[in-house]
């Protein structure tokens, strides 16, 4: 077990909380019950199923909870992880305790889908023009119900040899200025903070520095417009001044300390579910922080 306690903490080993995870629901590989059933296998205390712009992954979860190895309870935060833009850049928004069953939020995230679906088709049209022919069934049936993504894509063009990784696939077609880029109609951050904060969520800055080099800037305008915590420890921000400069932002504004793996499968990269984390203790507060803004 972990014994220091102290908040921001880095544990690769033994590690309790993972706050950021996809599942089919989204472009993750694993279903949400196998995230849950992997999870306990880690020893982890809670996690967060925080699929793009969707919720439908939490239902399943619930269900399977109640009848899968009583002795052995997790904790599932019912999260949601929200793409902005602001002065062109890509922000997410990481949503804890939301209700999914909110009307509002239900009716905003049918129109996100809806513009997913729209681009997907899009990228679809501009891979021709380089001679590669996909059908959109076959694409949208791998995404299931869920929300469909570049991922799907690079999936397929993986699953058909015109690429040996998803990376690849990024690099060469699905990447911006690549032939089959297409930008993504998006909200703005401070739509999507209100949209949690509305659904009973709490709104939390994800992964600053991976969405852009400028966010020390932004922070102001962040804290402006509502989040209240900062993703301090994601795998793509491993460094040890980045996190402690994010970390003593946090507190010194008053912000909760988050961070999870970003778990999406094994293909995009080796973290595996739990390998980037934070202490139960420091998870306690944003619990009370949620559990508390659900009961007003
Ligand atoms: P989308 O929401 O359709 O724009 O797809 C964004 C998702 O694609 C991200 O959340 C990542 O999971 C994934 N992604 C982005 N870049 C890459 C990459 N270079 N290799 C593999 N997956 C990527
Ligand atoms: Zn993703
Ligand atoms: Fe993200
Ligand atoms: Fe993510």
């Amino acid at each position: 077990m972990v014994k220091n306690t102290k908040c921001g903490d880095i544990f690769r080993l033994n590690p309790n909380v993972d706050l950021h995870i996809h599942t089919t629901a989204s472009d993750g590989v694993f279903s949400p019950v196998e995230v849950v059933i992997q999870a306990k296998k880690k020893g982890l205390g809670a996690i967060a199923i925080t699929d793009h712009d969707t919720t439908l992954g939490l239902s399943e979860i619930k269900d399977n909870e109640l009848n899968y190895d009583k002795g052995n309870i997790i904790e599932v935060v019912p999260g949601i992880e929200l793409s902005t833009s602001y002065q062109g850049e890509e922000f997410h928004i990481l949503g804890y305790y939301i209700d999914p069953k909110n009307p509002f939020l239900i009716k905003e995230l049918d129109k996100f889908s809806d513009i997913r679906e729209e681009r997907v088709k899009n990228i679809l049209e501009r891979l021709k023009y380089v001679g590669i022919d996909l059908d959109y069934y076959e694409v949208k049936n791998s995404a299931e119900e869920g929300s469909i993504g570049r991922p799907h894509i690079a999936r397929i063009l993986v699953k058909k040899g015109y690429v040996s990784s998803e990376t690849e696939a990024f690099e060469k077609y699905l990447n911006p200025t690549k032939p089959g880029f297409v930008k993504k109609e998006k909200v703005t951050p401070k739509r999507a903070i209100d949209l949690i904060k509305e659904s009973g969520g709490l709104a939390f800055w994800a992964h600053p520095l991976v969405s852009s080099k400028n966010s020390h800037e932004l922070l102001d305008d962040f804290i402006n417009w509502g989040i209240e915590g900062i993703e301090v420890f994601h795998p793509e921000q491993d460094d040890v001044y980045i996190k402690k400069y994010w970390k003593e932002k946090a507190l010194e504004n008053g912000l909760l300390v988050s961070g999870g793996t970003d778990f999406h499968g094994y293909d995009k990269s080796s973290v595996d579910i739990g390998d980037v984390s934070i202490p139960y203790s420091c998870f306690k507060k944003i619990k009370e922080k949620g559990e508390k803004d659900k009961k007003l």
